[in-house]
């Protein structure tokens, strides 16, 4: 079987991946998500018509909620990457996401950029992340993703030592500088239509959490990609990955 574990450059990057790589140096392989150099990461496997929608820097009272009534309207689940701080704030949001059957990651504790941060912070970034988040759901994590997509290769043998799976995405829009939703989901419907032709499955970064940010234009982009893809496609939880 074809390891899911950082497949090539191809997964929806396309050709300037490499020049980018000369011309970057460390902060390009420190922040590209398909960059290899600082050891492998989960991005998606070779399973075309699977699409993990993925959700970053939750739990967040304003916008959660709308997300998860929106995901039990249409009966999919999806992989919530929780901030340990926001997670401690609101516990029952974090077992509300869990009771609903999604999956929860790692996304440190405070969102930092991990890429420069010395080892002792980076460890302890995750461990209590972690611990909150068992701590709330009874379960430990299983999956950490980088916020910012910054790492080293401390970053990522820390998060395995502590058994923690790290985790990259290859289909993403600049949600996060609020375009409109039609806006997110067709550049996410190039991505992933461009990963179907490619073999591949799609694993697709949306944002529910961070501070004082309208996702509104998010979440109304995530039903417009089911109602898109859920008569054709198959919506997984990073569980069905690793
Ligand atoms: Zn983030």
């Amino acid at each position: 079987m074809i390891s899911p574990f950082a497949l090539d450059l191809s997964a929806g990057l396309g050709a300037t991946a490499g020049l980018g790589l000369a011309a970057g140096g460390f902060a390009y392989a420190s922040l590209w998500p398909a960059s290899r150099l600082f050891g492998p990461a989960l991005i998606a496997p070779p399973h075309p018509g699977e699409l993990a929608l993925t959700f970053d820097d939750g739990p967040n009272p304003l916008w959660t909620p709308r997300l998860l009534d929106l995901l039990a309207r249409r009966d999919v689940r999806a992989t919530f990457f929780l901030v340990g701080s926001y997670a401690q704030s609101h516990p029952s949001l974090v077992q509300q996401i869990a009771a609903a059957g999604h999956c929860i990651g790692n996304h440190s504790w405070s969102h930092r950029n991990l890429a420069l941060a010395p080892s002792s912070t980076i460890e302890d970034q995750l461990s209590r992340a972690s611990q909150i988040l068992a701590e709330i759901t009874g379960e430990p994590p299983r999956f950490f993703r980088p916020p910012y997509g910054a790492r080293r290769p401390a970053t990522l043998r820390i998060a395995r030592r502590l058994g923690l799976t790290p985790v990259l995405w290859n289909a993403m829009t600049s949600d996060w500088k609020n375009p409109s939703a039609d806006a997110i989901a067709l550049r996410l419907t190039h991505k992933i239509d461009s990963l179907y032709r490619q073999g591949l499955a799609a694993n697709i970064v949306l944002h529910d959490g961070g501070l004082s940010a309208d996702r509104a234009p998010s979440i109304a982009a995530a039903a417009q990609l089911i109602a898109r893809y859920q008569p054709t496609h198959q919506f997984v939880t990073l569980n069905a990955w690793a």
